[in-house]
């Protein structure tokens, strides 16, 4: 039961005349409930296919299927929705808006979805004391630390309650210590909110600490 799959997704860039292969007719399942770590080099491609699985571009080949739907034929209207109400993302900088406060940061994308104010909020301020930020609600993204900055960000992720977890070096600007306990955080948030999650990481402690550990080797996803 796949909450996200890739099957035969190819996706090459040019660099002048010459391809570059990143993905070659690559499949992965993410199970409904697991959390996997994608662990690969720098410029191997784990944007790359971050950005595919969560319909940010296009493969040039393949399909990836999120909550059972073919999106390959899909207009780019149909995978914003579905990529709004199914997928959130964390990144390893925040891209929280500054003018806001964190609390905001993760009513308004709630509203966008069409929540009522009270209930945008109740909802946020639950997921925000879940990733132990709660005391800081009322804070702009520039008064919170780097970790703090991450939970909220992590909060903002998961506010329009998807069914996947896309994040690509949420702790890769955080000291071992933040990113350990940022990494517990969003691991409870996951496991309670029944998520699934693909998580590319360096940090090897906190890969062995997913179901399963992915890389990417000559295009393809293969377990390790
Ligand atoms: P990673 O996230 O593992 O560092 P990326 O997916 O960002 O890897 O990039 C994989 C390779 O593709 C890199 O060599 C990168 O320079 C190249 N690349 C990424 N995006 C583009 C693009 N839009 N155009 C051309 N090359 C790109
Ligand atoms: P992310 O923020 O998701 O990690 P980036 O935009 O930083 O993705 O891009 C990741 C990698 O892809 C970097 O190595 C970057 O240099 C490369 N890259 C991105 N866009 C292009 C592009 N248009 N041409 C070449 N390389 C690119």
């Amino acid at each position: 039961d796949a909450a996200l799959a890739l099957v035969g997704v190819s996706r090459r860039y040019h660099e002048g005349t010459k391809p570059l292969v990143i993905l070659d007719e690559a499949d992965f399942t993410l199970r409904r409930g697991e959390m996997v770590a994608l662990v690969a080099p720098s410029g191997a491609g784990k944007s790359t296919l971050l950005h595919t699985a969560g319909l940010l571009e296009r493969p040039d080949a393949g399909e990836v299927i999120v909550n059972g739907k073919s999106c390959g034929k899909l207009s780019d209207d149909d995978r914003t929705a579905i990529r709004r109400n199914e997928v959130g993302f964390v990144y390893q900088f925040h891209h929280l808006l500054p003018e806001f406060s964190a609390l905001e940061n993760v009513v308004i994308p709630q509203l966008v979805r069409g929540l009522s104010q009270k209930e945008a909020q109740d909802r946020a301020m639950q997921l925000l004391d879940y990733m132990k930020i709660g005391p800081r609600a009322e804070h702009r993204p520039a008064e919170l630390s780097g970790g703090e900055q991450q939970r909220v960000a992590i909060a903002r992720a998961v506010a329009n309650a998807p069914l996947v977890l896309l994040a690509d070096e949420p702790t890769g600007n955080l000291d071992p210590h933040t990113a350990g306990y940022v990494f517990d955080a969003m691991e409870a948030l996951v496991r309670h909110s029944g998520l699934s999650a693909l998580i590319a990481t360096h940090n090897h402690d906190l890969a062995a600490r997913m179901d399963r550990r992915v890389t990417l080797a000559e295009g393809k996803v293969v377990d390790f």
